[in-house]
Protein backbone atom coordinates (compact mmCIF):
# COMPACT_ATOMS: atom_id res chain seq x y z
CA UNK A 1 0.00 0.00 0.00
CA UNK A 2 1.54 3.27 -0.97
CA UNK A 3 1.21 6.81 1.37
CA UNK A 4 2.05 10.05 0.82
CA UNK A 5 4.42 11.51 3.02
CA UNK A 6 5.75 14.68 3.31
CA UNK A 7 9.69 15.45 4.29
CA UNK A 8 11.28 18.09 5.63
CA UNK A 9 14.78 18.74 4.74
CA UNK A 10 17.85 21.41 5.90
CA UNK A 11 21.24 21.55 5.63
CA UNK A 12 23.81 24.17 6.79
CA UNK A 13 27.24 22.22 6.05
CA UNK A 14 29.43 21.49 2.68
CA UNK A 15 30.41 17.85 2.13
CA UNK A 16 32.57 16.63 -0.86
CA UNK A 17 32.59 19.89 -2.52
CA UNK A 18 28.80 19.95 -2.86
CA UNK A 19 26.98 23.07 -1.16
CA UNK A 20 24.10 22.94 0.84
CA UNK A 21 21.80 24.11 -1.73
CA UNK A 22 23.73 21.09 -4.17
CA UNK A 23 22.92 18.49 -0.89
CA UNK A 24 19.33 19.38 -0.98
CA UNK A 25 18.79 18.70 -4.87
CA UNK A 26 20.92 15.91 -4.97
CA UNK A 27 19.34 14.39 -1.94
CA UNK A 28 15.69 14.63 -3.79
CA UNK A 29 16.91 13.26 -6.36
CA UNK A 30 17.78 10.32 -3.99
CA UNK A 31 14.50 10.26 -2.29
CA UNK A 32 12.58 10.28 -5.84
CA UNK A 33 14.48 6.99 -6.64
CA UNK A 34 11.96 5.20 -3.63
CA UNK A 35 9.05 7.88 -3.54
CA UNK A 36 6.54 7.83 -6.38
CA UNK A 37 5.85 11.50 -8.41
CA UNK A 38 8.12 13.50 -5.72
CA UNK A 39 7.06 17.01 -5.36
CA UNK A 40 9.63 19.65 -4.42
CA UNK A 41 8.91 22.98 -2.95
CA UNK A 42 11.18 25.93 -3.23
CA UNK A 43 14.27 26.08 -1.21
CA UNK A 44 14.53 28.92 1.88
CA UNK A 45 17.23 30.37 3.47
CA UNK A 46 16.04 30.04 7.50
CA UNK A 47 18.03 31.44 10.49
CA UNK A 48 18.97 28.84 12.99
CA UNK A 49 16.79 28.72 15.47
CA UNK A 50 17.94 26.54 18.55
CA UNK A 51 21.88 26.92 18.28
CA UNK A 52 22.26 29.91 16.85
CA UNK A 53 26.24 30.56 16.60
CA UNK A 54 26.02 28.14 13.10
CA UNK A 55 25.55 29.26 9.70
CA UNK A 56 22.32 30.21 8.25
CA UNK A 57 20.10 26.81 7.39
CA UNK A 58 18.78 26.01 3.74
CA UNK A 59 15.02 24.29 4.12
CA UNK A 60 12.49 22.62 1.88
CA UNK A 61 10.19 20.14 1.76
CA UNK A 62 9.26 17.36 -0.17
CA UNK A 63 6.14 14.87 -0.95
CA UNK A 64 6.11 11.82 -2.75
CA UNK A 65 3.98 8.38 -2.34
CA UNK A 66 5.95 5.91 -0.41
CA UNK A 67 5.31 2.06 -0.58
CA UNK A 68 5.68 0.43 2.80
CA UNK A 69 5.64 1.58 6.15
CA UNK A 70 6.56 4.48 8.39
CA UNK A 71 9.26 2.97 10.10
CA UNK A 72 10.73 1.64 6.93
CA UNK A 73 10.85 5.72 5.42
CA UNK A 74 12.83 6.27 8.66
CA UNK A 75 15.03 3.59 7.36
CA UNK A 76 15.41 4.80 4.09
CA UNK A 77 15.62 8.63 4.77
CA UNK A 78 18.45 7.67 7.79
CA UNK A 79 20.39 5.50 4.78
CA UNK A 80 19.76 9.19 2.32
CA UNK A 81 21.27 11.45 4.93
CA UNK A 82 23.97 9.44 5.79
CA UNK A 83 25.32 8.93 1.76
CA UNK A 84 25.55 12.60 2.19
CA UNK A 85 27.72 12.77 5.02
CA UNK A 86 25.31 12.95 8.42
CA UNK A 87 27.36 11.90 11.09
CA UNK A 88 25.22 12.01 14.29
CA UNK A 89 28.15 10.56 16.57
CA UNK A 90 30.16 13.43 15.65
CA UNK A 91 27.68 16.67 16.00
CA UNK A 92 25.96 18.97 18.13
CA UNK A 93 22.41 18.33 18.64
CA UNK A 94 20.84 20.96 16.94
CA UNK A 95 23.63 21.93 15.47
CA UNK A 96 25.75 22.09 12.20
CA UNK A 97 25.01 19.43 9.93
CA UNK A 98 25.38 18.11 6.37
CA UNK A 99 21.80 16.80 5.91
CA UNK A 100 18.77 16.26 7.99
CA UNK A 101 15.65 14.54 7.11
CA UNK A 102 12.49 14.73 9.27
CA UNK A 103 9.55 12.74 8.23
CA UNK A 104 7.10 15.47 8.59
CA UNK A 105 3.61 13.85 7.77
CA UNK A 106 3.00 10.09 6.24
CA UNK A 107 -0.15 9.86 5.44
CA UNK A 108 -2.59 11.08 8.54
CA UNK A 109 -1.57 8.41 10.49
CA UNK A 110 -0.28 9.97 13.89
CA UNK A 111 2.49 7.65 15.11
CA UNK A 112 4.56 8.05 18.77
CA UNK A 113 7.34 5.50 19.62
CA UNK A 114 11.01 5.70 20.68
CA UNK A 115 12.25 5.92 17.11
CA UNK A 116 9.25 8.21 15.24
CA UNK A 117 7.03 10.50 15.86
CA UNK A 118 4.73 11.71 13.52
CA UNK A 119 3.04 14.38 12.77
CA UNK A 120 7.15 15.73 13.71
CA UNK A 121 6.42 17.75 16.75
CA UNK A 122 8.29 20.64 15.37
CA UNK A 123 6.24 21.44 12.19
CA UNK A 124 3.55 23.45 13.93
CA UNK A 125 6.00 25.94 15.37
CA UNK A 126 8.94 26.61 12.89
CA UNK A 127 7.67 28.68 9.83
CA UNK A 128 10.62 27.10 8.08
CA UNK A 129 8.75 24.05 7.24
CA UNK A 130 5.00 25.35 7.10
CA UNK A 131 6.18 28.00 4.66
CA UNK A 132 7.32 25.23 2.18
CA UNK A 133 4.83 22.80 2.96
CA UNK A 134 2.03 25.00 2.15
CA UNK A 135 3.67 25.86 -1.40
CA UNK A 136 3.09 22.22 -1.75
CA UNK A 137 -0.27 21.69 0.14
CA UNK A 138 -1.84 25.16 0.89
CA UNK A 139 -4.97 23.80 2.43
CA UNK A 140 -3.48 20.99 4.51
CA UNK A 141 -4.43 20.08 7.98
CA UNK A 142 -2.53 19.07 10.86
CA UNK A 143 -3.87 15.04 11.03
CA UNK A 144 -3.88 15.72 15.52
CA UNK A 145 -6.17 19.10 15.76
CA UNK A 146 -7.75 19.53 12.54
CA UNK A 147 -6.40 22.85 12.59
CA UNK A 148 -4.83 23.62 9.03
CA UNK A 149 -1.19 24.52 8.97
CA UNK A 150 -2.06 28.26 7.54
CA UNK A 151 -3.93 29.33 11.00
CA UNK A 152 -0.45 28.16 12.72
CA UNK A 153 1.76 29.43 10.69
CA UNK A 154 -0.26 33.10 10.79
CA UNK A 155 0.69 32.69 14.97
CA UNK A 156 4.17 32.61 13.75
CA UNK A 157 7.09 35.27 12.94
CA UNK A 158 8.03 34.82 9.39
CA UNK A 159 11.08 36.93 9.37
CA UNK A 160 13.88 34.63 9.26
CA UNK A 161 12.71 32.53 6.31
CA UNK A 162 13.37 33.55 2.94
CA UNK A 163 13.19 32.39 -0.96
CA UNK A 164 16.16 31.79 -1.26
CA UNK A 165 16.05 29.09 -4.88
CA UNK A 166 14.29 26.49 -6.82
CA UNK A 167 14.19 23.03 -5.40
CA UNK A 168 14.90 21.17 -8.22
CA UNK A 169 17.58 23.46 -10.15
CA UNK A 170 15.28 24.67 -13.13
P1 LIG B 1 16.63 16.42 14.90
O1 LIG B 1 16.06 16.20 13.54
O2 LIG B 1 15.59 16.44 15.99
O3 LIG B 1 17.53 17.60 14.97
P2 LIG B 1 18.06 13.96 14.44
O4 LIG B 1 17.92 14.21 12.97
O5 LIG B 1 19.42 13.60 14.95
O6 LIG B 1 17.56 15.21 15.28
O7 LIG B 1 17.03 12.84 14.80
C1 LIG B 1 17.05 12.22 16.04
C2 LIG B 1 16.06 11.07 16.07
O8 LIG B 1 14.76 11.55 15.87
C3 LIG B 1 16.22 10.04 14.98
O9 LIG B 1 17.13 9.05 15.32
C4 LIG B 1 14.81 9.47 14.81
O10 LIG B 1 14.69 8.17 15.36
C5 LIG B 1 13.96 10.42 15.64
N1 LIG B 1 12.70 10.83 15.02
C6 LIG B 1 11.52 10.89 15.69
N2 LIG B 1 10.53 11.30 14.90
C7 LIG B 1 11.09 11.53 13.69
C8 LIG B 1 10.55 11.97 12.45
N3 LIG B 1 9.24 12.27 12.32
N4 LIG B 1 11.40 12.09 11.40
C9 LIG B 1 12.72 11.80 11.53
N5 LIG B 1 13.29 11.36 12.69
C10 LIG B 1 12.49 11.23 13.76
MG1 LIG C 1 16.21 14.89 11.97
Amino acid sequence: MQTPAVLSLGSNLPFRGMDSLRILRSACAALGERLRGLRVSPVYRTAPLFFTAQGDFLNLVCAGDWEGDAEGLLGFVQAVEAAFGRDRAGEIPKGPRTLDIDIALFGNEVISTEDLRVPHPGITGRAFVLVPLLELFPSARDPVSGKSYKSFLDCLPRDGVEWYAHGTGI
